[in-house]
């Protein structure tokens, strides 16, 4: 078996000449008669069995975006003695025994240890993950078996501020994932007052109930983080009802300080043909996030306002370029925004986090285990090529991304981008061994240069081929 697959090898371009009219697995090159059944996607590209299974062994080693889009469960992975995940419905016997184990708080990663685990993925951000790593390793005390019955924890819901891109939801998927707890994520603008058009608060529990596969224990224990939380900050000088406003601060306090709540399975919207579950959010955690834009005008109107008094009088713009103001932010701050005072009262730890500056989106690009372009590398070392970015194509694409001013989302759209043309031209062409993007490249004033196989002969790969 294994002389016939090297005889095959060797034989493949023989093979690739004799049998035109075969299909060629896209990636290897192998033709279907060697590769065996060719696994047929559209743009008439086919893919063997086995590079198939590369590329699912590649994407599953890590925390990888594409997971969600191929649908598949993301592989989770375990740190101290944590269980393996074991997500939805399909979840073995064996591991439903793991799920209903009661935590044990000393099981619990100490914070430094999950902190050191973020580091792995989240750029920069060091309060708010230090922060962060507390807040989840008390909760998580709270609720094991072993926390003391006399005196009563106060649940540690968190809210986090921080401009748009600037890793708020991915810190809190992270989070979710290294604990292996089920995470739903919502966002505050799709939520109206019961009765009104969209989504009422307790769509909320419902969406983690189905991220615990239907599993009630599971899900009592999961996390809930709730995005454009800013965007339901009451609205001034309005004499309508305001029913996606504070209305909807309303209803999540219930949520937040621990409810039973009858939420539909398998289902958004509660109707008689439903079955319902009943979740209590007592020990669920809440973290709520927002980029809050203005926020910044009345920290700094506060703190002018203090420090013109007296003597010691400051100068008026003292803060006008302060980078960091909004870490200066108090809770009077966020009522004047437009929170209620009794839903800042539930969640007792508030972070601010920073934008992201240029050498912190060059280390989004290369740095965390899933960077975007570790996976565009890893895509093509498939087809064994090299993908190198010199360092100031590496700050091209970081100034670029930052007069787009959304933070790290920019990097992808600007990745995908300039990656379209070489993923469509490499695999045209067996020579090429490594492609080597330049700022020239990413200013749009010249294109990549290639190397070929087995040779230091350079050339510069031609782009826009049909
Ligand atoms: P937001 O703060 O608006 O919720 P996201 O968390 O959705 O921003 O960030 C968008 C994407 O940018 C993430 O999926 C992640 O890939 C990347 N990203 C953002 N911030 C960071 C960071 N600090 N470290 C690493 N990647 C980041």
């Amino acid at each position: 078996m294994g002389m016939d697959e090297n005889k095959n090898n060797m034989d493949l371009d023989g093979e690739n000449k004799k049998k035109k009219n075969e299909d060629i697995c896209y990636l290897c090159r192998r033709p279907e008669s060697v590769a065996g059944r060719m696994i047929r996607i559209p743009n008439n590209i086919h893919i063997c069995a086995d590079c198939m299974q590369k590329a699912f062994d590649i994407m599953s080693s890590g925390d990888n975006p594409y997971m969600s889009m191929i649908n598949l469960p993301p592989t989770m992975f375990t740190f101290g003695p944590i269980q393996p995940a074991s997500e939805g419905a399909a979840a073995k016997p064996k591991e439903e025994e793991d799920i209903v184990e009661e935590i044990d708080y000393r099981k619990i990663p100490s914070p430094h240890i999950i902190k050191a685990r973020l580091d792995e993925y989240v750029i920069g951000q060091e309060h708010a993950k230090k922060v962060i790593s507390v807040a989840v390793y008390n909760h998580y005390k709270r609720i094991s078996s072993s926390a003391p019955k006399d005196v009563e924890i106060e649940k540690s819901n968190m809210l986090l501020i921080g401009p748009t891109g600037c890793g708020k939801t991915y810190l809190v998927k992270t989070l979710a994932k290294l604990l292996d707890v089920p995470l739903a994520i919502a966002d505050a603008t799709s939520l109206t007052e019961a009765g009104y058009i969209g989504d009422d608060v307790e769509s909320v529990i419902s969406k983690l109930l189905a991220a615990a596969g239907n599993d009630v224990e599971k899900a009592e224990r999961g996390i809930v983080f709730i995005d454009e939380i800013d965007k339901i900050a009451k609205k001034r000088n309005t004499t309508s009802r305001d029913v996606s406003g504070e209305s909807v601060q309303q209803g999540l306090l219930k949520l937040l300080e621990g409810s039973d709540v009858e939420v539909p399975v398998g289902a958004s919207s509660k109707n008689a043909m439903v079955p319902m579950k009943m979740v209590n959010t007592e020990n669920i955690l809440f973290i709520c996030g927002g980029a809050f834009p203005d926020l910044d005008k009345i920290i700094k109107a506060r703190l002018n306002k203090n420090s013109s008094i007296g003597f010691q009088a400051d100068l008026k713009d003292k803060y006008d370029n302060d980078e960091n103001i909004l870490q200066k932010v108090t809770l009077d701050d966020l009522r004047e925004y437009g929170m209620i005072p009794e839903f800042l009262g539930r969640l007792p730890i508030v972070c601010a986090m920073d934008g992201l500056s240029k050498e912190m989106l060059i280390k989004v690009l290369v740095e965390p285990k899933n960077a975007i372009i570790r996976q565009y590398q890893s895509l093509l070392a498939m087809d064994e090529v090299d993908l190198v970015f010199t360092q100031d194509a590496l700050e091209a694409i970081a100034s670029k991304a930052l007069e787009k001013k959304t933070g790290a989302r920019a990097l992808r759209a600007i990745l995908e981008e300039i990656m379209l043309d070489i993923m469509y031209e490499i695999p045209k062409d067996d020579s090429i061994g490594r492609v080597i993007i330049t700022k020239e490249y990413i200013e749009g004033n010249g294109v990549p240069v290639i190397e070929l196989r087995g040779s230091m002969r350079k050339g510069h790969l031609a782009l826009g081929g049909q």
